[in-house]
């Protein structure tokens, strides 16, 4: 495993996705993931997934404080009010008392950015959230919330693969000492269709879903989630720390790019290409 020191934490730069599992079917592929090595999993107030994500913590016997937990607060419920018993819904639903990392999911242009930071802040000093992020957020709005609102944040979580370049935004983001995680890492699944990267994947053994997620981890302060559902997508997913790309490779990949946004509700302000 790769992990990335940010802020005096160590996060493993390859974790779990899990938007999409539900029910049982999550419960399983969580304890699956655990099982194969995986220690960081993302889940969201919004997946609707949180007690069985919770359940498969506890029950996979691990200790806590070896697994880091991100959910997020949707956009509609960023008024201090609303995030802070959000978040308390989250712990109650997760069966614990603290999770690792705490997102704004979406920004929302009509609940002023200060009044949900603030809120953030103080669930993290209530103990509720060890460290506080965002998701979705362009360049500029970085900015606002750092320099503006002086929030203390661990990280960006973007949709990031290799058709979509984001370096506007991991730029701004590695410039305020934060990581970054990308979302949909395989693209979706478009990734294990692609005969360029498979054909990259043929010189290391490996397919071309290994060498995306690969390229992600090997960039400093870059985390990848990709979800799966089979456990040998799982278990693929993680078998990624026994090569690495030669510089040739990394190239080809990053020149895949041509603006492909995957995840947009349509009111979102990106950065350029
Ligand atoms: P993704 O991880 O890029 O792709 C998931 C798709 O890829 C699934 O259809 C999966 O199929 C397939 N796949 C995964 N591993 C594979 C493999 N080894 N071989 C072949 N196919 C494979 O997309 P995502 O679920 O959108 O993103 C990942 C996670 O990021 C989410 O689960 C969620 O936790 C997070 N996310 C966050 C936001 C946000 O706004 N913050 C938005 C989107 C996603 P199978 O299920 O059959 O394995």
């Amino acid at each position: 495993m790769i992990h990335i020191d940010v802020k005096g934490v160590r996060v493993p730069a390859l974790g779990f996705g899990t938007w999409a599992l539900s029910g049982r079917g999550c419960y399983e592929a969580v304890r699956a993931a655990l099982a194969l090595g995986y220690r960081h999993i993302d889940t969201a107030d919004m997946y609707g997934n949180e007690a069985e994500v919770g359940r498969a913590i506890r029950d996979s016997g691990l200790a806590r404080d070896s697994i880091f937990l991100t959910t997020k607060v949707p956009p509609g419920k960023l008024r201090a009010r609303d995030a802070k018993c959000c978040a308390g819904e989250s712990l109650r639903k997760l069966g614990l008392d603290q999770v690792d990392l705490l997102l704004v999911h979406w920004p929302n242009s009509s609940v002023p950015l200060g009044e949900t930071l603030g809120a953030f802040a103080e669930l993290r000093a209530a103990g509720k959230t060890r460290f506080i992020g965002v998701s979705n957020f362009p360049a500029k709005m970085l900015r606002e919330a750092v320099e503006e609102h002086g929030a203390d944040l661990l990280c960006n979580q973007l949709e990031y693969h290799p058709y979509l370049s984001q370096s506007a935004v991991l730029a701004a983001a590695r410039g305020y000492g934060m990581m970054i995680t990308a979302y949909s890492p395989v693209a979706k699944g478009r990734v294990a269709r692609d005969q360029k990267l498979a054909a990259i994947g043929r010189k290391y053994g490996k397919s071309g879903v290994q060498v995306a997620l690969r390229w992600l981890v090997e960039q400093p302060g870059v985390a990848a989630i990709p979800k799966a559902g089979p456990r040998e997508h799982i278990a693929a997913n993680i078998d990624i720390f026994d090569f690495a790309l030669a510089a040739e490779d990394r190239k080809a990949i990053a020149a895949l790019a041509d603006n492909r946004r995957l995840v947009d509700f349509g009111d979102g302000d990106w950065d350029p290409a």
